[in-house]
């Protein structure tokens, strides 16, 4: 007899011809996924468990976060052949329990000498016996007991779920820009659900920036990737270019200058990255860089997709989200971000793409911008 765990997968993603790439994809995650805990993973008609590892609430932590993953049960393995073991050992299990319960059995194993009715009836009666404060209720049951009857008997009752989505590495990679905020951890989260690869690219304005601010930046990547696996944060310095524009620029385009410039490098990083697609945090209306006709001038400077998945969503769902993945403590920690220094006191809310265009023509862009990415640093996290 030995504990294990029942690892649960999205069925819907999974069938037709690219269900064996699939699940490759997702039992290298899991397997990478629990490789600190010497677990073992292992796949069986058409079921994967995880075995042998040191801790199970570090193995359940852990596999709840490997996307493609639904839900997950810690189950006990066991002989099948002497089935009142498998009841005493049902009975184990439910008697620190209380309220109602049922038993729900399932058999791969025809030759079984019980089959899923009688399964069910007996362990059933033997728990009421045994654990005489639980009674059954089948239609709304507080607990449910599953046994399964395959190569061996597996019994579990608890079931937690996990944080769904697809496979990372089978939609692809993308770029997320990752400020210290609330809102881009959460943005490179959903996209990254969808089994998007992710790379990072943060711009920080040393000496207006410090190096706690960055360090912050870097653990909330670290964060993502207990999701996302290993990942790289290209660090820019991006000091030189906000003077520039400070210098040289109106004051009421300066922030979406700014943003121009974070654009058109995030491209050239993503596109030397094998990355397809940006991604923000943005979301309409939350700030004067974030209007409609602003979000249009930061696009027009790049060719791939923009990803916003927050782009519909209230302050109060983001900070939800960021609670639920992990993120909201390190996000509010109150350290400087590169969009906070130089902010204008009348930033353009309606800004018009000619007078934005012909306001930067001063700057050398080719010139900063080779400079900037001259200078970048290569942070390998997760
Ligand atoms: P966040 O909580 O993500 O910082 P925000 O509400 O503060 O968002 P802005 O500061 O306007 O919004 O930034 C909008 C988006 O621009 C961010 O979500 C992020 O994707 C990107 N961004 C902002 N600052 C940086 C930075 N220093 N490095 C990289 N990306 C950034
Ligand atoms: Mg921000």
């Amino acid at each position: 007899m030995r504990e294990i765990l029942l690892v649960r997968f999205g069925e819907v993603f999974l069938k037709g011809q690219n269900r064996p790439y699939f699940m490759k994809k997702l039992i290298d995650h899991i397997c990478h996924a629990v490789s600190g805990l010497g677990g073992n993973v292992w796949m069986s008609e058409g079921r994967i468990y995880v075995s042998d590892f040191s801790d199970l609430d570090a193995c359940i932590h852990r596999v709840t976060r490997v996307f493609g993953v639904h839900s997950v049960s810690p189950a006990v393995e066991m002989d099948k052949d002497d089935f009142n073991a498998v009841c005493a050992q049902a009975a184990e299990m439910m008697r620190p329990l209380s309220g109602t319960f049922k038993v729900l059995a399932r058999r791969s194993d025809k030759r079984y000498p019980l089959d899923s009715p009688a399964i069910m009836r007996e362990a059933g009666g033997y728990i009421l016996e045994h654990v005489p404060h639980l009674t059954v209720d089948v239609n709304h049951p507080d607990h449910t007991l599953m046994i399964e009857i395959r190569d061996h008997a597996y019994l579990s009752v608890e079931r937690i779920p996990a944080v769904c989505g697809m496979p990372m590495g089978t939609n692809g990679k993308a770029c997320l820009l990752l400020s210290g905020g609330i809102d881009s951890p959460v943005a490179g989260f959903m996209i990254a659900k969808r089994g998007v690869e992710l790379c990072c690219v943060h711009y920080h304005s040393f000496p207006y920036t410090s190096e706690r601010a960055r360090e912050k930046v870097l653990d909330l990547a670290r964060i993502l990737s207990e999701y996302c696996g290993k990942m790289r944060v290209y660090v820019v310095p991006f000091t030189e270019i906000q003077m520039q524009i400070h210098a040289k620029c109106p004051e009421t385009y300066t922030t979406l200058i700014m943003r121009r410039y974070m654009m058109r490098i995030a491209q050239m990083l993503a596109e030397r990255d094998g990355a397809q697609a940006l991604i923000t945090g943005e979301s309409i209306g939350q700030v004067a860089s974030q209007t409609m006709e602003a979000l249009g001038c930061t696009d027009e400077v790049v060719s791939m997709p923009v990803f916003r998945p927050l782009i519909g969503m209230d302050k109060s769902e983001i900070i939800e989200r960021a609670e639920q993945i992990g993120t909201f403590e390190t996000s509010s920690l109150p350290y400087e971000d590169c969009c906070t220094i130089f902010t204008p006191k009348h930033p353009a809310t309606h800004p018009r793409k000619e007078l934005i265009r012909r306001a930067e023509q001063v700057l050398d862009s080719d010139a900063l911008i080779a400079a900037a990415i001259d200078g970048t640093e290569i942070v390998e996290v997760g």
